[in-house]
């Protein structure tokens, strides 16, 4: 593994270590690249919601100018992109991306940790059995990464279904597909597996095998030495390729300006 492109920051308020021991974790695994990809602020309507999992809007500019400084510091040695993590929440959406738009960002991926906007409280890993959510997950997902703007999609198994295996793998195989015309890379996310989540979700990756969409191993590192933990990207490349899968080794990324 040479690089990796999601990485949190504390700003999330569930992450920890400076941003230079994040760049220094990548140095010391020999990456030649690393991406900076926190969870994204996000304008939300309801006064008084809060949105615990990500950083403030106010917290963008020194998230991008910590990175730049870095960027310049280490150009010799790696290269640094910064990006978000972001859900894509219909309603709210246009208002996020013209805030980020003045901002020198390289990226985006897509996390879809909630489903419609949020304040909803449909959160994706919270286990249901209701096909019509599966559904939702899937169809909002796919919306946004139609909008060109997503480099790639982040633990697309988040969503924790329990109900019918039938509906799932007809769900994975629709977002297989769909996602393989738009030609980006679904994630095999590190930390789900060291956390012992329900993703990745072997019954998903079986079908990702089948259906052939691209592919990347991504760290979502939370703290400086998940971006290189070695035993567990050994242990990952074994899963995919007992799968028969070969995950990129880098990522072309997409370009978030109008
Ligand atoms: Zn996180
Ligand atoms: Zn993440």
């Amino acid at each position: 593994m040479i690089a990796n492109y999601h990485t949190h920051t504390p700003r999330c308020n569930h992450a920890d270590g400076k941003e230079r021991r994040y760049v220094e974790r990548a140095l010391k695994g020999g990456f030649s690249e690393l991406g900076f990809s926190d969870h994204t602020p996000y304008f939300f309507d309801e006064p008084g919601y809060y949105s615990s999992f990500r950083m403030r809007p106010e917290q963008l500019p020194d998230y991008v100018e910590t990175l730049l400084a870095l960027r310049e510091e280490y150009r010799d040695r790696i290269r640094l992109f910064i990006g978000l993590e972001a859900e894509y929440y219909p309603k709210l959406f246009p208002r996020l991306l013209d805030y980020i738009r003045q901002f020198p960002l390289d990226y985006l991926i897509l996390g879809q940790h909630a489903l419609y906007n949020e304040t909803e409280g449909v959160f994706s890993p919270r286990p249901t059995d209701d096909a019509k959510l599966l559904d939702q997950y899937r169809n909002q997902s796919l919306e946004a990464l139609e909008t060109g703007l997503f480099s790639y999609f982040a633990h697309p198994d988040l969503f924790c279904f329990t109900g019918d295996p039938r509906a799932y793998e007809r769900h994975v195989r629709t977002l297989c597909r769909r996602v393989k015309e738009l030609d980006l890379p679904l994630e095999f996310n590190l930390l789900g597996r060291s956390e012992g989540k329900h993703y990745p979700d072997p019954v998903f990756w079986r079908i990702v095998a089948e259906e052939q969409p691209k592919v990347v191993i991504g760290c979502d590192a939370h703290n400086p030495a998940a971006v290189w933990n070695p035993a567990l990207i050994a242990e990952a490349e074994a899963v995919l390729s007992g799968f028969g899968i070969t995950p990129l080794q880098t990522v072309p990324l997409r370009p978030i300006r109008a």
